[in-house]
């Protein structure tokens, strides 16, 4: 039995996450859901509406989590639910090519101008895997370089030094990843195009690719400096590796052709997930036409998925990128400036030092008064303060990331009244974060 450490912890959450331990390592599929960075019961939610999720002790919180990025329309949007019944309603799954799969990519190809060709695939994983194995056996080359800070799924070669939950948990190199999966891959500072540049002049002929996300979120918000991924493509270039952009998270959230649409570097290839899968389980790999004629069938690398493709999860991703206009990222931009000003305010009144951070209509708050520019500086920040800020907002029904090493996202769905229970949350909050001790 786990003790019941905050007063206002859920005993339904807590009698499920008791259930759920006994046949499931840690009680969670994700890590990160366990709270165990923050402590307390992960709440167990039964229900979402809009911007709001109810948990099974039936209390309902604003949701700043938004299923990691996926939920950009808000939970339940009558537009996809009504795409989903439409498919569902002909069948779950064929193994068969079927017309939603190629509206998806066209969709997709449509919005990103250097994706010229997509694969579908089941998870934001599976595609940055994918999209690595193409990048050696186009370029028959084994390194790969990542940077410090950024997840790029649960990838063996990929994990070292990675962000979201292996920050949350500090976890040294995963066991399990083999030494020569681990030396493959070469570790380099984020936004640092010098350590770049000697990692490409200490391996030369041996880089098959740079993979970074397209602007960190699982580090907390860590957008690139002015010119880095334009940097990355250059040098990637000149040294006839692939530039991968993983947007996995910003895809299709931070603008309608995702990070791509903000900076206009042109990668090599692209990694796709959650906005694209309208909650279900759809992502993409994708780029340059001559590079992923290298795939199966069409050329030698091998790759593929019983359920990619999948004629519901396509369903819900095309519906949601058909709904997500300019006007929906005109409105989720704007909710999100404004939570975040209100965020920062209540901080800035109760004299706490913070940075918030951001990525288009992505943010996070580093409890620290430095500019954060890479994994090391994001662990100077004061947890502490967080894990107290965190509980505050819960207990007052607002559901943050459980980890300060993890974007907010937000919908176009967070209404006035979803702000103002932000607003109303906020001043506890913020003094908790100032009262905290380490
Ligand atoms: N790449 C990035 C940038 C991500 O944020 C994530 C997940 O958070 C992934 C890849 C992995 O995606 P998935 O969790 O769907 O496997």
């Amino acid at each position: 039995m786990s003790e019941l450490a905050y007063p206002y912890e859920a005993p339904a959450s807590q009698a499920l996450f008791d259930r759920a331990a006994a046949v499931t390592p840690g009680g969670v599929n994700s890590p990160v859901r366990a709270f165990r960075a923050v402590g307390g019961t992960p709440r167990f939610m039964v229900s979402g509406t809009g911007p709001y999720l109810t948990d099974a002790d039936g209390r309902e919180y604003v949701d700043l989590v938004c299923s990691w990025g996926p939920m950009i329309l808000g939970h339940s949007h009558p537009g996809v639910i009504a795409a989903v019944q439409d498919a569902v309603s002909r069948g779950m799954s064929f193994g068969t090519p079927g017309e939603g799969e190629v509206a998806l990519a066209e969709e997709m190809v449509a919005r990103v101008a250097p994706l010229e060709q997509v694969r579908l695939v089941s998870s934001g994983t599976e595609a940055t895997m994918s999209a690595i194995r193409l990048a050696r056996g186009f370029t028959q080359r084994t390194k790969v370089i990542k940077f410090a800070g950024c997840y790029h799924g649960h990838v063996d070669s990929l994990l070292a030094a990675a962000g979201s939950g292996v920050a949350t948990f500090a976890l040294p190199d995963t066991p399990g990843v083999t030494g020569a999966q681990a030396g493959d891959t070469i570790v380099l500072p984020y936004n640092d195009l010098d350590a770049v540049r000697e990692a490409f002049r200490a391996h030369p002929g041996e880089v098959a690719c740079v993979i970074t996300e397209a602007s960190p979120g699982n580090m907390g918000v860590v957008p690139p400096a002015e010119g880095f991924n334009q940097g990355l493509k250059d040098i990637c270039a000149e040294n006839g590796a692939l530039y991968v952009s993983d947007e996995v998270m910003t895809g299709f959230r931070t603008s309608r052709a995702g990070w791509f649409g903000i900076d206009g570097v042109v990668p090599d290839l692209m990694t796709f997930g959650k906005v694209m899968g309208g909650g279900f389980p759809a992502a993409a790999f994708g780029g340059r036409a001559d590079v992923m004629a290298h795939l199966a069938p069409a050329g030698p690398v091998y790759q593929a998925g019983t359920l990619s493709g999948n004629p519901v999860a396509t369903a819900a991703g095309l519906a949601q990128l058909r709904l997500l206009d300019d006007a929906a990222y005109a409105k989720v931009d704007a909710v999100s400036k404004e939570i975040q000003g209100l965020v920062s305010g209540a901080l800035t009144k109760e004299g706490v030092a913070h940075r918030l951070q951001t990525a288009s209509n992505m943010f996070s708050v580093f409890f620290t008064d430095r500019p954060v520019r890479n994994y090391e500086d994001a662990k100077t920040q004061e947890s502490f303060r967080f894990t107290a800020f965190f509980h505050s907002l819960l207990a007052d029904g607002v559901y943050l990331p459980p980890s300060s090493f993890e974007s907010w996202f937000v919908s176009t769905a967070h209404d006035e009244r979803a702000v103002q229970k932000i607003a109303d949350a906020l001043p506890a909050a913020a003094r908790a974060a100032a009262e905290a001790t380490a």
